[in-house]
This record gives C-alpha cells, sequence and structure tokens, in this order.
C-alpha cells in the first residue's frame, strides 16, 4: 500500500477515513477514498505521487490543506488532522492542525467517524472513538459530540443526517433528531446549492418518501419547499374529504422510484400535483377540486426550480411538460375516445410519452385493489391505443409534411402571420385525421386554404 510507505517515509501518521470505512464495513460499494494524517496531507499526497512510477495527476487545493491524487482505481483525497472552532458571529470554522481525536470529533456523525490504521503498529485495525461500529450494527445516525453544537455549527449537516439515513435506511437517535427540529430554521444559512446535493441524494435513495417524512417531520423541509408542505393535510365540508396530498405524492414518488432511476422523473412526481392547494375549491355538488392544477403546476415548475437552484434547461421543461400532462393519458381512457385526442397527446409528448405513463400509472394510489387493477388495465388500454395511432401516423417529434419556407416558396408570401395559419390549418387537418401525415396530401390542402384565404399561388 503506497499511502502506508510515504507516510513512514515522511514519518507522519495516517489512516484511512470517513464514508469509506462506514461502507466497507457494511459490505457497501464505496466510490471515494479520503486519507488524513496526523501533519500536512499535502506533503503526504506530494510522497504518493512520488512513489508511482507513471504520472498521476495531483491538484493541490493550498487554501483547504487539501490534495487530490487522480489514480486508476479512482480519485483520493488527503487531508490533515484538523480542528474546527466555530463562533456565533461567523459560519466559517477557524480550522487549525489538530490531534488524530481532534479530526475524528469533528466530523458529523459516529458511523463517519472511523479511521483504519495504516501504521505499522496497528495496521489495519479499525478505530472508533465514538461508537461508530455498534452504531453501524444499530443501523443508527447519531452524532459524536453534543448534536445541538455539531448542527449549529454547521446545520448542512440536519440534510445529511437525513440523507443518510434515506440511503443507508438507518434511523436517526432520538436525541440527534430533536435536535434537528430544534434547529431546522439555521438551514437558512446553508445556500441552496449545497440544500439541493443532499435533497437530491434523497430523492435517489431507494425509497425517496423516507427522507421526505424525515424533512418534514423535523421541519426542514418547510425551510426551502413550503409548496410541498402545503400539500399535507385534509380539509372536510359536509363529510366530504379530499386526499392528504402530500402523502399521495409522497406514494407516487416511490412508486415511480420503483420503476425508474431518472431523477428528472421523480421530480416530476414531486411536482405532478403541487398546485393543488392553490387550486383547491369546494362544492356543494360535486364535493372538493383541483380544477386547472395541472397546468398551474406546470407554470409553477421554473420559479421553483429557479428558488430550488436545479436547472433551467431541458430538464425543468421535461418535469414542466410531464406536470402539465400528468391528466391527459386519464382522459383517454374512455371507449369512444378519438384518433385525433390520441394523435394530439402523441405529438405533445413526443419521446416523453413513455415517461409520461410511467408518471400516470405511479399515480394510481388507491387502496381499493380492485379500482387499482381497473385503473392500470384502462392505461393498458390507452397504451395499445397510442401504439396503434402512433405506427400508423408517424407522429411523434412531429415535423410538419409542408414547411414554412415551402408555404411561402409556392405561395409567394413573405414571412407573416399568414404562413403559420396556413401551418396550423394544415396541422389540425392533420391531428383531426382529415389527411394523413404525408407531403402531397399536405400540399393540396394548402392549395385549398389558399384559396379560401383569397391568395393565388405564384405561377
Ligand atoms: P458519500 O458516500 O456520500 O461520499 P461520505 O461519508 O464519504 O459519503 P463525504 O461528503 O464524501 O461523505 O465526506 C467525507 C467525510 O467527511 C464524511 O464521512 C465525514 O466524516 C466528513 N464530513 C463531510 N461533510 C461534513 C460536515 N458537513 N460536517 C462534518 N463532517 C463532514
Ligand atoms: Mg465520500
Amino acid at each position: 500500500m503506497k499511502v502506508a510507505k510515504a507516510a513512514e517515509n515522511i514519518g507522519v501518521k495516517a489512516y484511512v477515513v470517513g464514508g469509506y470505512v462506514r461502507d466497507l464495513v457494511m459490505e457497501r460499494g464505496s466510490k471515494d477514498i479520503d486519507f488524513m494524517c496526523v501533519g500536512s496531507g499535502i506533503e503526504l499526497a506530494e510522497e504518493v505521487k512520488r512513489l508511482y512510477p507513471k504520472h498521476v495527476p495531483l491538484s493541490v487545493f493550498r487554501n483547504f490543506g487539501t490534495a487530490m491524487l487522480k489514480l486508476e482505481e479512482g480519485e483520493v483525497e488527503f487531508v490533515g488532522a484538523r480542528k474546527e472552532s466555530y463562533r456565533s458571529d461567523s459560519r466559517k470554522p477557524l480550522v487549525e492542525t489538530g490531534t488524530f481525536l481532534e479530526d475524528m470529533e469533528r466530523r458529523d456523525f459516529t458511523i463517519n467517524a472511523l479511521a483504519i490504521s495504516l501504521n505499522s503498529e496497528d495496521f489495519g485495525e479499525v478505530i472508533d472513538p465514538f461508537g461508530g461500529l455498534i452504531d453501524i450494527s444499530k443501523k443508527m445516525i447519531k452524532t459524536p459530540m453534543d448534536p445541538e453544537i455539531t448542527f449549529s455549527d454547521d446545520p448542512l449537516r440536519m440534510m445529511r443526517a437525513i440523507r443518510f439515513a434515506a440511503q443507508l435506511k438507518f434511523d436517526i437517535d432520538a436525541d440527534t433528531f430533536y435536535a434537528i427540529t430544534k434547529n431546522a430554521h439555521r438551514l437558512k444559512i446553508i445556500s441552496m446549492e449545497r440544500i439541493i446535493v443532499e435533497l437530491n441524494n434523497i430523492i435517489l435513495s431507494e425509497q425517496p418518501s423516507y427522507g421526505f417524512k424525515l424533512l418534514f417531520a423535523s421541519k426542514l423541509l418547510h425551510e426551502f419547499f413550503p409548496e410541498l408542505v402545503a400539500l399535507q393535510g385534509v380539509e372536510s365540508v359536509d363529510d366530504k374529504s379530499h386526499k392528504d396530498n402530500f402523502y399521495h405524492t409522497l406514494k407516487v414518488l416511490d412508486n415511480v422510484s420503483a420503476k425508474s432511476d431518472n431523477l428528472w422523473l421523480r421530480w416530476a412526481a414531486i411536482m405532478h400535483d403541487i398546485a393543488k392547494p392553490p387550486t383547491k375549491r369546494f362544492n356543494k355538488k360535486v364535493g372538493w377540486t383541483f380544477h386547472g392544477h395541472e397546468d398551474k403546476g406546470a407554470r409553477m415548475t421554473p420559479g421553483i426550480f429557479k428558488r430550488l437552484k436545479l436547472p433551467l434547461d431541458e430538464r425543468m421543461k421535461y418535469v414542466q411538460k410531464l406536470v402539465r400532462l400528468h391528466l391527459r393519458p386519464i382522459a383517454l381512457v374512455k371507449d369512444e375516445v378519438t384518433d385525433s385526442a390520441l394523435r394530439r397527446l402523441l405529438m405533445d409528448a413526443g419521446d416523453d410519452i413513455e415517461d409520461l405513463m410511467q408518471l400516470c400509472r405511479a399515480d394510481v394510489t388507491s387502496k381499493n385493489n380492485r379500482k387499482v387493477k381497473r385503473y392500470l388495465d384502462n392505461f393498458d388500454k390507452v397504451e395499445r391505443k397510442l401504439a396503434e395511432v402512433e405506427e400508423r401516423d408517424q407522429l411523434r417529434n412531429f415535423q410538419p409534411p409542408v414547411s414554412g419556407e415551402e408555404i411561402m416558396e409556392v405561395l409567394g408570401l413573405s414571412p407573416s402571420k399568414m404562413v403559420g395559419d396556413i401551418k396550423e390549418e394544415l396541422k389540425e387537418a392533420i391531428l383531426e385525421g382529415k389527411i394523413e401525415n404525408d407531403h402531397a396530401q399536405a400540399k393540396e390542402l394548402m392549395f385549398i386554404i389558399a384559396e379560401q384565404k383569397g391568395i393565388t399561388p405564384k405561377k
């Protein structure tokens, strides 16, 4: 092991620390290795680099006192043992060189405050100053020091607690969880970018509802995602009540997560009913309604993504599209549904039609198994009909068979609203099944439309 040799050469004590040791004990795969030494992490990294016959890229971060080597096996980090002291008037800790134990004390959880010695006197031994091994066996997230101070010092650790609980399927120790509820409001001082990294890890866990329930119960969720919190609760009027849309949303999220690791499909599940609270109405005849929540939800998506520092590119557009369309397949369940309605959905959804159908299936959360079966059978039927229409009409990623350029060219028009109108009429004719998605038929109809509009084609 080159790090052990390098440490001996420069006369420092070195250890493998943190998540790598935890994952080794838990027999999980782990990505990156962190090395800590009592001395300069940068010097240790330089010595390790020297021991490699081949060139290995080394990055040095002097102001953090850390270094990174890019080995074939992956990236490895080096850091010198340090102690952190926080003052109430500043978010940034005072970082000084420290002892081995001081370095372990500054770590977030007992399960992450484990080390493996690389030193000759006890090589390979696991050093466990705070009972991390027992906590792993108890499946428990717990801070090594007073949790109040740990979380007040660095509030991001509260998000990390829930992230680890979600990823590892651990509980959070009662005192640790209580301290999170007390310090939740301090999350305000943490940047949204760092919060969202942890949130996305929670969303990507096997059963994300668990992490969200912890976020909700601790009130951390209230700090950055009030729209989701607003979904919680049931209201009744005249003995009529609606379902709790928060727990419904979490079920939908778990359902899509059981089928797909696509982070953005999971986000679409989180967002699909987000506009239910602002569109909720009570009507004496029909009870509770949420008319237009799909459109309003789609309109709310960019603002929420912007605030959460999520991407605003095609990933946001994808989520927005699925939110907007999430009720459309349900409307296609009826037997007498027209081909034109099917064509319209295919055109609007494009390549995301399969993901949309996955979201719709996940949206079936009734506890009545007969109903669930009926709904899912209905979606099977819709999918068969969509496949038929698709095969006939090739409407996915629809491109009009007569382009704007051709319309202008043949009819002698300059760019104008008229060109757009003609194009739109041609599209409508295809959707309505009056003509096929075919160039010759579209061109013929173009001449008829032009005549109706009083345009004489140039000769
Ligand atoms: P992952 O498997 O997700 O990488 P990890 O435990 O390795 O999990 P990292 O974020 O890579 O987590 O951090 C490495 C180690 O540094 C952690 O195991 C922990 O000991 C320590 N650490 C990281 N962030 C903090 C923090 N905010 N406060 C205290 N200790 C931290
Ligand atoms: Mg790590």
